[in-house]
């Protein structure tokens, strides 16, 4: 009975982590794939899952399976407890309250809720919302619904030719018409660690609300959102080894309050009538529905895992293996490498001379090597430095050195199969 996930003690402060003892908590990571090693470079696709995290999973669906928040029996009890768990481990997480946390199905889920129940009833004709180029799609599209319906307009920011973001620029984009600024924490394809903590205060200072998209930051660092100071803070459980279908939208009270429901159903009303409806309070009052309970079970046994690992070594060890990345491509010639900003998380996008990018990672993928080539859900941050398409190789805490090598001396032999 009680809750049904067991928390991992968190590590030591301190403690060295025995990284082949991690890796080996990976199960997928054993197979193979066309008779080779499989060498998983697409974490920024979406993560691999400890053995804790399938096995919360599993346990939540043999044992204490129900819906949330509407039975009174012992296993209703139990799932609305695995659930909440859940919140209160996030919101640890990323230091938030938890009664400021909407859980959801992820980014994109939570991006438009922001751009529905925010936005939507705030701007008029003539606003500007703020973007920064190389937002992903899940921070562009929503906002362009939004200023279709209203006459506001979306406005790009360039980064630089190395893959920064000139605040100098930034901020002069902060004209009087900004009502809100979205900008993401890392970027997927540049793997640019943004300052959105100095940067938000800048948005603030100017009256103009900042939402960050944190998918790519949060399984990857310590993230302070208090610190950050912005106005809603997005995230992705499956990208943080959690379960596909998991995520979350931290909001400041005062926005969540104010804001109208998104979606009408059960679990956001506290009572129905003909008469008229009353809401839930937030974070409910968002969350329609029966969720992804088993998922969030699953999701909060991925926050007890990454904090037994320790999000400072995390972040260390994948500094460590980008290092070892880039400079075995450097080495190989031939290859460029976009996104060259001083804080970078462990994304490189790179083209081969002479060789496309989806040919090399099909190849590739025969090899027994995982990146994901195209656009990545970027198009006009690769319009902008007037490419078709890249191969990505994102790299995660799991991984090694040896298979950085391996991937390297696979790229090198398809390479002569293409010239
Ligand atoms: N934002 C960024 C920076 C991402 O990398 C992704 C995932 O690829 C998303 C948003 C969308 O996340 P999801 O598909 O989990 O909603």
């Amino acid at each position: 009975a009680g809750s049904p996930v067991q928390p991992r003690p968190p590590a030591p402060a301190g403690a060295r982590v025995d990284w082949a003892r991690v890796r080996a908590d990976f199960p997928l990571l054993r197979r193979t794939v066309h008779g080779k090693p499989l060498v998983y470079l697409d974490s920024a696709n979406t993560g691999q899952k400890p053995a804790p995290v399938i096995e919360a999973v599993d346990a939540f669906y043999r044992r204490h399976n129900a819906n949330v928040s509407r039975a009174v029996h012992a296993l209703g009890t139990e799932a609305t407890e695995a659930y909440e768990a859940a919140r209160t481990a996030l919101a640890g997480l990323v230091n938030v309250r938890g009664d400021e946390l909407v859980l959801c199905s992820g980014t994109t889920f939570a991006i438009n809720l922001v751009a529905y129940s925010w936005a939507l009833p705030r701007l008029k004709a003539g606003d500007v919302i703020l973007v920064t180029r190389m937002e992903h799609h899940a921070n562009i599209v929503p906002w362009q619904l939004v200023a279709e319906r209203t006459g506001a307009v979306v406005r790009p920011v360039d980064p630089t030719p190395d893959g920064a973001l000139d605040l100098d620029t930034l901020y002069r984009a902060m004209t009087p018409e900004v009502k809100l600024l979205a900008v993401t924490h890392v970027s997927n394809v540049l793997g640019t660690v943004n300052p959105v903590r100095e940067i938000c205060r800048e948005a603030r200072r100017r009256g103009i609300a900042t939402v960050v998209d944190g998918s790519q930051a949060v399984p990857h660092m310590t993230v302070d959102v208090a610190a950050i100071g912005c106005d809603f803070y997005a995230f992705t459980g499956h990208k943080m080894c959690g379960p596909t279908g998991t995520g979350a939208l931290w909001g400041r009270r005062e926005h969540l309050q104010a804001m109208p429901p998104f979606l009408g159903g059960g679990e956001m009303i506290r009572e129905v009538s003909f008469d008229g409806t009353v809401f839930n309070d937030p974070p409910h009052r968002f969350e329609a529905g029966t969720p992804n309970i088993a998922g969030f079970a699953g999701l909060r046994a991925a926050v007890d895992y990454l904090q037994g690992v320790g999000m400072d070594a995390i972040h260390a060890r994948e500094a460590e293996l980008l290092a070892h990345l880039t400079d075995a491509l450097d080495a190989a010639g031939g290859v460029r490498i976009l996104g060259r900003a001083p804080e970078k998380a462990a994304v490189v996008s790179f083209l081969v001379d002479g060789a496309h990018a989806h040919d090399l990672a099909t190849l590739l993928d025969l090899e027994g090597v995982a990146v994901r080539s195209g656009q990545h859900c970027a198009h006009p941050l690769l319009q902008f430095y007037g490419v078709a398409a890249t191969c990505r190789a994102s790299v995660a805490f799991y991984n090694t050195h040896e298979e950085i090598d391996a991937f390297v001396a696979a790229l090198q032999k398809v390479r002569r199969l293409l010239a």
